[in-house]
């Protein structure tokens, strides 16, 4: 066989690997492919530290190479060949990790109370500029429009992460102007399988739901293959568990399963259930009874201190609040204000409180998960506030490794796609944020954002910024 032949076979062979894998990544339109900076079928990461997600200790001197959109390989520098078409990026002093994975997240703001609007245009540009490559809607409060762009992205038709879309809440009688209230099973299983015909992936039960209504809508939600999770108050954690929820939003801070004269199926109101977690001792056998109950019915827990900070005074001001319109950046800054000048506020003792009762949690062996809820009072900012809750965890004790893992792996294994994203490993998708510095040793450089792959596509956090920046509280 002559060299010519020999490489026409190579490339026929090598066309006939690459077709499967590239027909999952769909056509860019040209809209999308404004924020591309990397688009080619192999690129070599050269001499780039890796944070592989796992909770493993950062190793230096690496080579990831991509090839077409999945990581074909990693190792040290000096030991892995470089394919001779591949585009070689030396990335010496940057930090490659896997693209965060993140389950409370939303596409919309509290613009004013109870407004809620929706901002999907640009909350997906910001997450994806934050290395969220992939997410769960914590919730939808505006129907098909949380549907339709996570159709969107999937098509290629815009930039932005793989979304696991919520449907609309399950709730029961409420004040919100968006929520349907549901009084009973059949309401609830008729409302499971009407969002899961119209393409909804999971569930968000809220603070008044009943425990029969709640139980109903996990049953058909199980039928279908989906999971639900809960901001609760109405129903406790230990009786949300006895019927089967997957997940648990918030910490520890919605339950009220040690409000002393609570009542089933009544919210005793959220500042009741705080003050109750605000008075536990992890330690105390009541908390690690529910602990341990929880992580025996294989409830996940979500962190979400982010917007819990934004209540607490004398923390900083979060970050990219610069990104609001001027009215919504005003509206922002005097909350901000107020919280700084309260001479009392129980999320002095209940942040740190929260933050102990997650980390016996994951100690105990459950699967603590992490999303960044941008609604209370505003502040929250899709991007810069996930890169906040890798900072948030290690305040809580644990590593940089291991916060990264949370909000990586773990998200990945919760949304039980751990087999292709979550962590950096041959022949996972290439979802991967290059980072400058180390967050391992300073986690405030998991702030320095300069390219985000997806699906091994490079986009260029810049830009996706510079696109909504001043505008958000437009679109
Ligand atoms: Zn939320």
């Amino acid at each position: 066989m002559d060299m010519h032949h020999a490489r026409a076979v190579v490339t026929a062979a090598l066309l006939a690997l690459a077709s499967p894998l590239a027909a999952q990544r769909p056509p860019l339109s040209a809209g999308a492919r404004v924020y591309v900076r990397v688009d080619t079928s192999v690129v070599a990461l050269l001499n780039v530290r890796v944070i592989d997600g796992t909770g493993a200790p950062a190793r230096e001197n690496q080579t990831v190479v991509v090839r077409d959109g999945n990581i074909a390989a990693v190792g040290p520098t000096a030991s892995t060949p470089v394919p001779e078409n591949a585009v070689r990026m030396d990335l010496a002093g940057k930090t490659v990790l896997p693209g965060l994975v993140m389950v409370h997240e939303h596409l919309f703001y509290p613009a004013g109370p109870g407004l809620y609007g929706n901002y999907t245009e640009s909350f997906v540009r910001l997450y994806l500029a934050g290395g969220v490559t992939s997410m769960r809607t914590g919730g939808n409060m505006n129907g098909y429009a949380e549907l339709n762009i996570k159709k969107a992205i999937d098509r290629g038709d815009k930039a932005g992460p793989w979304i696991d879309a919520t449907a609309p809440y399950l709730n029961g009688p409420n004040t919100f102007s968006q929520m349907q209230t549901l009084r009973t099973p059949d309401e609830a299983r008729r409302h499971v399988n009407f969002w899961a015909d119209q393409g909804a992936t999971s569930y968000k039960a809220y603070m008044q739901i009943s425990r029969d209504v709640l139980r109903a809508g996990i049953d058909e939600a199980h039928k279908r293959g989906l999971k639900v999770t809960g901001h609760l108050c109405s129903v406790t954690y230990r009786e949300a568990a006895d019927v089967g929820i997957d997940n648990l939003e918030h910490g520890f801070l919605a339950s009220t399963d040690f409000v002393t004269d609570k009542k089933p199926d009544e919210c005793p109101g959220q500042g009741r259930g705080q003050q109750s977690v605000n008075a536990l001792d992890p330690e105390s056998p009541q908390a690690k009874a529910l602990i341990a109950h929880l992580v025996q019915k294989k409830v996940a827990i979500t962190s979400t201190m982010t917007v819990f900070e934004t209540f607490t005074p004398g923390r900083p001001m979060p970050p990219g609040t610069d990104v609001l319109i001027p009215q919504l950046k005003e509206t922002f800054d005097r909350q901000y204000s107020q919280v700084s000048r309260m001479a009392q506020s129980i999320y002095t003792t209940l942040l740190p409180r929260g933050m102990a009762l997650e980390r016996a949690f994951a100690k105990a062996g459950g699967l603590l998960i992490a999303g960044t809820d941008p609604t209370g009072g505003g502040g929250v900012i899709p991007g810069y506030s996930n890169q906040r809750t890798v900072e948030l965890l290690v305040e809580g004790g644990f590593t940089p490794a291991e916060a990264i893992r949370v909000v990586t792996l773990n998200g990945a294994t919760y949304l039980g796609r751990a087999d292709r994203v979550g962590s950096i490993a041959v022949g996972k998708q290439a979802d991967l944020m290059i980072v400058a510095g180390n967050p391992a040793e300073r986690v405030s450089d998991i702030r320095n954002v300069e390219l985000v792959f997806k699906q091994g596509i490079g986009y260029d956090p810049a830009k996706l910024i510079a696109s909504v920046k001043g505008q958000v509280g437009l679109w």
